[in-house]
């Protein structure tokens, strides 16, 4: 790929290089930022790759694919807004859209959407009605989401994107990324009391809700990779548990997270929850 004229650093590039080399780019990419310009050049470079009409190493920056893409006046690339008050996508606009994605493009190769703030303007609704676009998406479509919090959006949504995270800050709060790497190893080890005492993290009222969010992803991103695709960042933890359990196994877990998510928003006893969650863990893991 060929980042003249980008600010894009050393990490990312390695990222999108990688993506490169397989000849394409992923039909869905979240760039995750809390620094919107540097999020939006990042979108304007995979736009311009997109679209560019250059045989070489794309892109090219100076075609009229390209020179289209940075003046944002390519026929092919969309960059949806919203209309009501709420700062959010409306369902008409969504349904148009999804409908507009299967219709060829105008000019050039590929078609691209390009979806700002995301996190907050896509509602559940409209995320839901994106996934089967997500999952089946037409040729030379692509899906360009821009947050500041990936977490935000459906779990449903992220394991189908590739998430290129920038800048390096922590989207959900470290710690709770590190405690429910914990209870993921917890889940694992030979003895109960250690998984115990990783769920012990679940009594800090302020991180509950991301640890859980956090576990979920852990095992969203083993059934990724028992389905043969790839996860973002480190995925060691991903890897052992996709390597120990079936995928009925993780998606009982994953339902798991979310009972107990909905028992902590109903005031449930803390003890009484991570005492529970323990035995289901280990019932899971053990049973045949
Ligand atoms: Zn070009």
């Amino acid at each position: 790929m060929n980042f003249d004229g980008f600010d894009i650093d050393r990490k990312t590039r390695g990222i999108l290089d990688s993506l490169d080399s397989g000849g394409r780019m992923p039909h869905a990419v979240i760039i995750e930022s809390r620094d919107s310009e540097a999020a939006q050049s990042l979108a304007l470079l995979l736009t311009m790759y997109a679209v560019c009409e250059s045989g070489g190493n794309r892109p090219c920056g100076a075609c009229p694919g390209c020179v289209r893409a940075k003046n944002r006046a390519h026929a092919d690339i969309f960059y949806p807004e919203t209309k009501n008050k709420s700062k959010t996508y409306d369902a008409e606009s969504m349904r148009n859209l999804i409908k507009d994605a299967y219709i060829k493009p105008n000019e050039a190769a590929a078609k691209v959407y390009v979806f700002d703030k995301a996190d907050t303007r896509l509602s559940t609704i409209s995320q839901n009605t994106f996934l089967k676009l997500f999952e089946e998406p037409p040729q030379n479509v692509y899906f360009i989401l821009l947050c500041e919090n990936a977490q935000r959006l459906l779990v449903t949504i992220r394991s189908r994107c590739t998430v290129i995270k920038l800048g390096g800050e922590a989207s959900v709060d470290e710690k709770a990324a590190a405690a429910a790497a914990k209870i993921a190893e917890g889940i694992t080890a030979a003895r109960e009391y250690e998984l115990l005492l990783a769920l012990r993290a679940l009594e800090d009222k302020q991180l509950r809700d991301d640890i859980l969010t956090a576990l979920k992803q852990i095992f969203r991103d083993a059934l990724v990779l028992l389905s043969g695709g790839q996860v973002r960042g480190d995925s060691g933890l991903a890897k052992n548990l996709a390597a120990r359990f079936t995928k009925f196994k993780l998606i009982e877990m994953i339902e798991l997270c979310d009972s107990s998510a909905l028992q902590i928003k109903q005031n449930v006893n803390i003890n009484l929850l991570t005492t529970r969650l323990c035995g289901e863990f280990r019932r899971i893991s053990w049973q045949r």
